[in-house]
């Protein structure tokens, strides 16, 4: 079970629990059979609603799910809290908390792809905390590294591990490797990454930082073309939309946050947009008058993008 408008890699197990058909349209015929709930995405609120109401509402379509399909799915899978290649769309910590108790009730496994978001990104350590859950299965990479060399890992249970834990001749282990599995080089830079984490207060500082980018991008909210302006810890997007009120979006076509992107490149910023979105995912080391800066030409960026 995936939820929609996710994200999850492109090797065909990855594909295929990813709702992006620009990407999977090429392999359908390769793609796994998987059930699509819709995410409880809090930019389609409705007046008067939370995010945690979104969320409960949004559930009762995975409960549903859940009950008709318990018996023969292999797991849900989901990117807490912000769905980063699916535009920044991002939902609330209640929604996890009632998937892993949906998930003990009915005995399917969880995943937790914290690939973009683990680390520090949402504020915690791991998104999941903010649940708080555990997952069955964690997926990390990206901040692992501080992404200065490819490594990934997949976190488990001791239930799990001992599924695949038997005497040799039962032949009952668990293979799955890749050349470079275990390179020497990126489990040092991982070691190093985990390091600072344990001898640096980056989790305080990224929440200060993040209140700055709060602050910076609380303005932004009173424009007539500005949608939506969340954040989840060192996430913030700014989504652009043609008509405010009734939330019309722009036609993808216009590519608007590509003037964002250009602007950004006359004033040394890289400001990568997702559509209509322009996003701050900054390195950890960022100041707060580097955030001022980015602010600014995003901002001019975006008075660019509205009138083009
Ligand atoms: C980047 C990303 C991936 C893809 O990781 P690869 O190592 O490129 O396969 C998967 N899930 C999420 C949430 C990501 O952001």
């Amino acid at each position: 079970i995936r939820l929609s408008n996710s994200y999850h890699g492109e090797t065909l197990g990855a594909l295929s629990v990813s709702d992006v058909p620009l990407y999977s349209a090429t392999y359908e015929p390769l793609m796994l059979d998987v059930i699509t709930v819709p995410a409880p995405d809090c930019f389609d609120r409705e007046d008067g609603e939370t995010c945690a109401d979104v969320a409960r509402r949004q559930f009762v379509h995975m409960e549903q799910a859940l009950t008709e399909h318990a018996d023969e799915v292999a797991a849900v899978i989901v990117e807490p809290l912000v769905q980063c290649a699916g535009h920044m769309r991002m939902y609330d910590p209640e929604y996890l908390r009632l998937l892993r108790e949906a998930c003990d009730r009915h005995g399917v496994h969880l995943i937790a792809d914290e690939i973009a978001v683990g680390f520090g990104r949402t504020g915690s350590l791991f998104a999941c905390e903010q649940g708080p859950i555990t997952p069955d299965f964690m997926c990390l990479s990206k901040g692992l590294t501080a992404g200065y060399l490819p490594m990934a890992a997949v976190l488990t249970t001791d239930t799990i591990y001992q599924a695949f834990y038997d005497d040799y001749e039962k032949l009952n282990m668990f293979l799955h490797s890749h050349s470079y599995t275990g390179n020497p080089l990126a489990c040092r830079a991982a070691l190093a990454t985990l390091d600072i984490f344990e001898s640096d207060p980056v989790l305080a500082r990224n929440r200060e930082l993040a209140a700055h980018i709060e602050k910076r991008l609380e303005p932004l909210k009173a424009h007539p073309h500005v949608a939506d302006v969340r954040q989840h810890g060192m996430i913030a997007a700014v989504e652009l939309v043609q008509d405010k009120s009734r939330r019309t979006p722009y036609p993808w076509q216009e590519r608007r946050g590509l003037h964002i992107y250009r602007h950004g490149l006359t004033r040394g910023a890289l400001l990568r947009p997702l559509g209509n979105v322009s996003y701050l995912m900054p390195p950890y080391v960022i100041t707060e008058e580097q955030i001022d800066f980015l602010v600014e030409v995003m901002t001019e960026g975006i008075e660019k993008a509205v009138r083009a």
